[in-house]
This record gives structure tokens, sequence and C-alpha cells, in this order.
């Protein structure tokens, strides 16, 4: 089993205590993380929220908006796809060296609801064991596929946590797989966007041009509402230090 770094055993900490304090666990932290736990929203985060961005990588589409979000100064979330982690290892580096967080979307993309609990956690680990080999890092958010929970992942005897992961699923979601439009997203998530929101868009899995510049109009336009745009991590930990 690989093991947590020192870091992220510490970053940890700070996202059970906001795990406890958006569950009403009470007011003491938990001795161990909640793994396992299913994150939708985050309360008490104030005017901040998390755009993640699933399916990647895939180009050009990440790297244009990497370089949106590092124009704007923004941060965000990749649930990376495994076989697309293999193909883009580069996409997959630059991501992290730019301060962005990452995520495990399952090795192959299929819906782990309906698969052995032996396929579910080999599609979890193999990918866990390439990003880290990428990255240096083993991530510790995992988003099924399809965000199909199934009977096996959510728990303290789910999969998830016997991984060590928590279950990032998100609050707004506009379809962006469904529509090529892009006013259509950047208008759709602004409407549904409140303090807290986990924003579900896609930068893989089919032509995602429109969800580029969707991307560009609504960070611009959610900044000049007085949103701060973070990592799902930094979402958990300023609810967190705010409790
Ligand atoms: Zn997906």
């Amino acid at each position: 089993m690989i093991q947590p770094t020192r870091a992220q055993m510490a970053q940890l900490a700070l996202l059970a205590a906001a795990l406890a304090s958006a569950t009403g666990a009470g007011a003491a932290p938990p001795r161990r993380p909640e793994w396992g736990a299913i994150v939708r929203r985050v309360s008490g985060a104030g005017r901040a929220v998390a755009l993640t961005f699933d399916d990647g990588p895939r180009e050009p589409y990440t790297s244009q908006i990497l370089d949106i979000l590092a124009d704007q100064g923004i941060k965000a979330t990749f649930f990376l796809v495994g076989e697309n982690v293999r193909r883009y290892p580069e996409v997959v580096r630059r991501i992290v060296r730019e301060g962005h967080a990452i995520g495990n979307h399952s090795w192959s993309h299929r819906s782990l609801a309906s698969v052995s609990w032996e396929v579910a956690r080999r599609e979890i680990e193999r990918t866990d064991v390439l990003i880290r080999a990428v990255t240096g890092r083993r991530p510790f958010l995992f988003r099924p596929p399809y965000g199909a929970l199934g009977s096996q992942l959510a728990g303290p005897d789910g999969l998830a946590a016997r991984e060590r992961h928590l279950l990032v699923l998100w609050s707004v979601e506009v379809a962006d797989w469904s529509t090529r439009s892009p006013l259509r997203v950047a208008a759709g998530t602004i409407r549904r966007v409140s303090p807290g929101s986990i924003v579900l868009l896609h930068d893989g899995g089919g032509p995602r041009g429109h969800v580029v510049t969707a991307t560009r109009w609504m960070a611009g336009h959610l900044a000049r509402e007085g949103y701060r745009l973070v990592t799902v991590p930094e979402l958990l930990g300023i609810a967190s230090a705010r409790r």
C-alpha cells in the first residue's frame, strides 16, 4: 500500500475538520480523516467556488483551460482518467506544477456501480499508481465516473474508504457534454453557483472547445461577482479555518 505523504496528511487533517463541520459531526475534529465521505458542496467557505474538470487530460482543451486559469490567476481541480494520464503525462505534470488539484476518475471511465469489488478496486488503484509515478503525488480525491456510487464505494467500509479517498461529487452541473454552446455553459453555471459550490465541467470525453470558451467567460464574471475560484482541497481548508 502506498502511504500519503506528510504534506497530504496535514492537508487531510484540515479536510477532516471541514467534513466534520459540513456534516454536523460536532466541534472536535475526528481522530482520523473520514475516508469514503461524500462531498457535494462545502458550507462555511464564504464566496469561494471550485471549478472541476473531468475526463481529461485531452488536448488541446486541457492546455487551453490551463492557459486561461493562469491568465486569470485562479485554481481548479482536474479529475483524471488513467488512460488519458498515460497519453498526456506532460499535461498532468503541468496541472500540478501550476498549483491545481488532481483527483482520480478511474482508469477507463466505466461505471463502477455495476462491476465487482475487485474490478472497481483495480480501476482506482491502477490510476493512483500511474498518477503517483507521473507527478510524485498519490491523489486522495476520487470522483466516480457518471457520479455512480453503487453500493460498494461510499461509507466507512466502502471501497473509497479502503483506498483512502474522499468521494467528490458536485452541486452544479450544466450538461456541458450535451451542448456545444459556450453561452449555455457559462450562463447556466453562473445562474446556479452559490458560495461553496462545486461545479462539474469536462475537459475530456469529446470536443470541448465550448467548455474552454465558457471557462474564460464565467471565470471573469464570477471574479467580478466577488467569488474566489479555488481547488476542492482549498475549499475544504477555507471552511475548516473559519469554523
Ligand atoms: Zn467523467
